[in-house]
């Protein structure tokens, strides 16, 4: 059986070295000794000026409309996980989705301006599969209508547009460490911004609100996160690099096998490089995109429809919209099987048999 993905996890003796000071120190959570390593750790391997280790990326979006203050609309993409607009409904926003661009698969900038109403505070877009977004063009927008915006930055651990981490680009970027992620810490996310005075309204807001034991300097949640999960990040980011290297190997190995196959993949930005987050395909037809996928499915192959349906037409507490490019791609995208432990045997079976399901 293959499945879509598998957590990477270290030899346990690793992590093992750390659990040990955790238990030496008796200090558990609460932006401990080993929080704050990790968050040096990656502002140094991201060249991020700031960054705050959290619970989740979900809350990380949370926590980012609530510090930017943000009502009424937000522009956001239909084609990404449930997380990016249930944020936007959970902070009492109304999401306005803007349909994408069919070969990037991210949001269209040249149909953002259509969609602004005097209500519109924000745009929150997805770099999906950990493909930038039209930065420049998003940016550009923004400041002419005076709108913030958030980058759910979830698939794009260690992208860089133009050598500058793609984290740095929007008021404020979010990533997720969730298990199932390119680089993990089991749960857990990031919150990044260049912004000194929202990053410490973010740190207010990460605790409770809290400025000191018995003061509060404003409406805050829990969004730490414990020492465990940063001794497993701290762990994994010892790993990074073969991680990387793996997943550019096998996905190498995909690309050079399946050149017969009628899917192609989103166009990348062209000042940036793939990180290997995710093999997407785009295949001709949703016909031949369901007789892969269950042909796969009975050898034991688990693909994902990521992402369908569209966020637009499929959650019961946001008004329908229509989107016709984004309807369009999710009906015909799957994800392939992509993780460290994923051996190229393994790539070449599943290679052949979707060259087999194409042409039955
Ligand atoms: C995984 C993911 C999230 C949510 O992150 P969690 O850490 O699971 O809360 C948000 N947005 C996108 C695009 C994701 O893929």
């Amino acid at each position: 059986m293959i499945l879509v993905t598998k957590p990477f996890l270290p030899p346990i003796s690793d992590y093992h070295q750390y659990v040990e000071g955790i238990w030496q120190r008796n200090w558990l959570t609460n932006m401990g000794p080993l929080s704050n390593d990790l968050e040096l750790k990656l502002k140094d391997f991201l060249k991020v000026k700031n960054l705050l280790f959290v619970t989740n990326g979900t809350i990380a979006i949370q926590m980012a409309i609530k510090a930017l203050g943000l009502k009424g609309e937000i522009l956001t993409t239909p084609f990404s996980f449930v997380a990016t607009t249930s944020s936007i409904v959970w902070e009492a926003c109304k999401p306005v989705f803007v349909d994408i661009d069919p070969l990037s698969l991210n949001m269209d900038p040249s149909k953002i301006e259509a969609a602004i109403t005097p209500n519109t505070s924000a745009i929150l877009a997805t770099h999906v599969y950990g493909n930038p977004c039209d930065v420049e063009a998003i940016d550009k927008i923004a400041k002419k209508h005076n709108l913030k915006v958030i980058y759910d930055a979830a698939h794009a651990f260690g992208v860089e547009v133009a050598g500058k981490s793609i984290f740095e680009y929007g008021d404020i970027s979010t990533c997720s460490l969730h298990a199932t992620k390119l680089y993990h810490s089991i749960e857990g996310g990031l919150i990044i911004t260049k912004d000194e005075t929202l990053l410490k309204q973010l740190a207010y807001i990460r605790n409770f609100g809290f400025d000191g034991p018995e003061a509060f300097a404003t409406l805050g949640i829990n969004g730490k996160n414990s020492e465990f999960h940063a001794a497993m990040g701290l762990t994994n980011l010892t790993f990074i690099d073969s991680i990387s290297e793996k997943r550019k190997l096998l996905s190498e190995r995909y690309n050079e096998k399946l050149k017969a196959l009628k899917a192609v993949q989103p166009k990348w930005h062209q000042n940036s490089r793939n990180n290997y987050a995710y093999y997407p395909l785009v295949f001709e037809s949703e016909a031949l995109m369901l007789k892969c996928y269950n042909f796969l499915q009975t050898h034991e192959v688990f693909t994902r429809r990521y992402f369908y349906p569209s966020l637009s037409k499929s959650l019961p507490y946001v008004e329908e919209q229509s989107l016709p490019e984004t309807e369009n791609i999710s009906s015909r995208v799957l994800c392939l099987p992509l993780y460290y432990d994923l051996s190229i045997e393994e790539v070449d079976l599943i290679c052949n048999l979707l060259l087999n399901a194409q042409n039955k």
